[in-house]
């Protein structure tokens, strides 16, 4: 089994708090990771480091075959790894269009855009791709919060990943929504993206991932199936209560 993205004795400090301490795992090539556990386990800093918006105290990161512990967030998206946030960050008052373009990498900043009609049509098909070819146009503040966070993802496929990154991307989101959004990560992972997603939405952890990594206190307590981690004594105490969380929409 290959590695796409492989952390080895991950440690990071705030003010000498440990909120990562001595963390290993592996997400497979293909695979769909879920990174889960409980508010303040870790998740979002361990994307910030697997990113590189926070510089690591110990250990490694490797990600398609290189090292890239030291190397610049930039330079980790010419490498393939890209990411949404946990709180939207598309432009608001820029158009659907606009905001997917804005996801190649040349594109920094909006008066970039101009008229670059190769761009455009990139971002056509990617919104068409992911059924979204209906708004291209409108003003991505006017969408509904399930479409938007579609338009992140799409977004983010700009840069062109070999993995991508989504923190709590079904947070706020209405059944329908939720599944529509399952649908499109699945369609992403069928197009060859490794996938590492954050949520709490453990009926959709089960349904979307088929590998699962459990953080509690920073520390990782569980690597397995989804199928072995909802009968976890460890992650049952820490997380779950129940085996049934990952069945019924009651999860924390
Ligand atoms: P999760 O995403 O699992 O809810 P986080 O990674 O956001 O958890 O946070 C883990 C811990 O690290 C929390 O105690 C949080 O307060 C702390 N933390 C995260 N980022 C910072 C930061 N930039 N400065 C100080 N503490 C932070
Ligand atoms: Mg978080």
């Amino acid at each position: 089994m290959s590695i796409a993205l492989q952390l080895d004795g991950v440690s990071k400090s705030f003010g000498g708090l440990k909120v990562i301490d001595d963390v290993s795992f592996g997400v497979p090539t293909g695979s769909r990771t879920g990174l889960i556990g409980p508010n303040g386990a870790g998740k979002s800093t361990v994307f910030n480091l697997i990113s590189g918006v926070y510089p690591i105290d110990q250990g490694r990161i490797s990600a398609i075959g290189q090292d890239i512990t030291h190397m610049s967030v930039a330079n980790r998206v010419r490498c393939g790894i890209a990411r949404s946030f946990q709180n939207i960050r598309l432009m608001p008052h820029l158009s659907t269009l606009e905001n997917v373009m804005l996801g190649e990498h040349h594109f920094s900043r909006p008066w970039e855009l101009v008229s670059s009609r190769k761009a455009s049509e990139r971002a056509r098909a990617a919104l068409e791709r992911a059924g979204l070819d209906t708004y291209p146009g409108q003003v991505v503040a006017d969408l509904p919060y399930g479409i938007q966070k579609r338009i992140e993802v799409v977004r983010a496929l700009m840069a062109q990943p070999k993995i991508l990154l989504l923190d709590e991307p079904a947070a706020g989101l209405n059944p329908v929504e939720t599944d529509d959004l399952r649908r499109l990560l699945q369609s992403v992972s069928d197009s060859g993206i490794t996938l590492l997603v954050v949520e709490h939405d453990m009926p959709f952890v089960r349904q979307l991932c088929n590998h699962v990594v459990v953080l509690n206190f920073g520390r990782k307590i569980f690597e397995g199936t989804p199928e072995a981690v909802k009968h976890d004594p460890a992650v049952i105490e820490a997380y779950l209560g129940t085996p049934d969380a990952m069945e019924s929409h009651h999860a924390a």
